[in-house]
């Protein structure tokens, strides 16, 4: 006898609805004990709206990946004692990579973005594309290493690149930015070496996500990286602005000087090559003579020796970064009046000046924004120092971890064996 076609559809479609309807429960939950850290099957039921029956059988599968766990016995409102559920901060693990212009750093998370180990090396990361991953293989490997354990717990990888990252090839970066990058894909070369999930994003919007998880969540913040490089990154109402093609942000490629040097982007007077890493060192060298007693009168110039001779009273490196204050300050008055962000963070090494930056860029934006788009925000150095970049990328697997559970269950299947 014929099959009708149409006399399976509905069974079928039913199959797939429950399975959905389970990830979604699941979702649902795991959500609900990541915020609230430990809550009873009762508590799960009460603010979920779910029945007590699936609350238990979704607790179940998740007790099995081990990321939740009874702890202990709660205390009894009426009936029997409720045994408390909490969520277990490193009982799965996030590895977050982030590829500077110089050097490599490679943090290991847990569930709530503590650092549990990481890893910096100089690498010049633009120019040498097999060196750079080379040695983000060996942080990872060595970091885990240190760990008993954790290679089985790793949920997944973030990476954080100096170059806008298109959605629909994540792996690979611009070329106009990064040319000796062309032919290399970063998620397919650490999947096959680590057999977890990569996901890339660009640095910046990764400095921003680590902000907003961890540092306050304002829902509109701009997070402006500051290096060799310059970049922005938006959140709008709680979410990553990223643009059609990733390329949303790129303030260090907006005209400050229509007939200014030509930047490495092909373009003239972008924000980056007055205000980026290299024009600061420039500007050391040209005024070199007029400071004859600076202790920047040798090569190789750094940003760490640059802000320690300011830190120490150096004038030349006071001059130098109190200009570069001043054009920053433009490129963050425009982005005030363009996104109108509660919160304006600035990281990269330059911020260790502190004040001696932040001052005369707070003074340009008060002469060049509109009030209106000044007068709430707050224009300040990233709470979360030189290692923010690396946690977003962490984040990054963690937000989609807990928009995906079944990303789990990696580490379910490496604690059995
Ligand atoms: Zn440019």
């Amino acid at each position: 006898m014929e099959t009708d076609p149409h006399e399976s559809a509905p069974t079928r479609e039913g199959v797939l609805d429950a399975a959905t309807m389970r990830a979604q429960h699941r979702r649902l939950l795991l959500n609900l004990l990541w915020n609230e850290r430990e809550a009873s099957r009762a508590d799960l039921a009460r603010r979920s709206g779910l029945s007590r029956s699936t609350v238990s059988a979704i607790v179940g599968d998740l007790l099995e990946t081990g990321v939740v766990r009874e702890a202990r016995t709660g205390t009894s409102t009426g009936g029997r004692r409720p045994i408390v559920l909490e969520l277990v901060a490193d009982a799965a693990l996030l590895v977050g990579v982030e590829l500077g212009a110089s050097h490599v750093t490679v943090v290991l998370t847990d569930l709530y973005g503590t650092v549990l180990g990481h890893r910096e090396v100089p690498c010049a990361v633009r120019d040498d594309p097999e060196c750079a991953l080379n040695l983000v293989e060996d942080c990872i490997g060595g970091l885990l290493q240190a760990r008993p354990g954790a290679r089985e717990r790793i949920v997944g990888i973030g990476v954080a690149a100096p170059s806008p990252i298109d959605p629909r090839a994540p792996g690979k970066f611009v070329p106009s930015i990064l040319p000796k990058w062309a032919g290399y894909d970063v998620v397919e070369r650490l999947r096959k070496r680590f057999g977890r999930p990569v996901l890339v994003d660009n640095d910046a919007n990764l400095g921003a996500l680590a902000e907003l998880w961890w540092a306050g969540r304002a829902e509109n913040l701009v997070y402006l990286k500051v290096a060799t490089g310059i970049g922005a990154g938006l959140i709008m109402d709680g979410r990553i602005l990223r643009g059609a093609r990733g390329v949303a942000g790129e303030i260090g490629h907006t005209t400050i000087d229509p007939n200014g040097p030509l930047c490495m982007c092909g373009l003239r007077g972008c924000l980056t090559t007055l205000a980026g890493t290299h024009r600061l060192f420039e500007s050391v060298r040209e005024l070199r003579k007029e400071h004859p007693s600076s202790p920047l009168q040798t090569e190789p110039l750094t940003v760490d020796r640059l802000v320690d001779a300011a830190l120490e009273g150096d004038e030349l490196a006071r001059h130098v970064i109190t200009e570069a204050g001043r054009t920053l300050g433009i490129g963050v008055a425009n982005l005030l009046n363009l996104v109108n962000p509660e919160r304006l963070v600035i990281g990269g090494g330059i911020t260790r000046a502190g004040e001696l930056l932040l001052e005369p860029l707070r003074h340009t934006v008060r002469t060049r924004a509109l009030a209106e788009s000044i007068a709430h925000a707050e224009i300040e150095r990233s709470p979360l120092g030189e290692l923010g970049i690396a946690i977003g990328a962490a984040t990054l697997v963690l937000e989609r971890a807990l928009a995906e559970p079944a990303m789990f269950d990696v580490v379910k299947e490496g604690a059995r064996t």
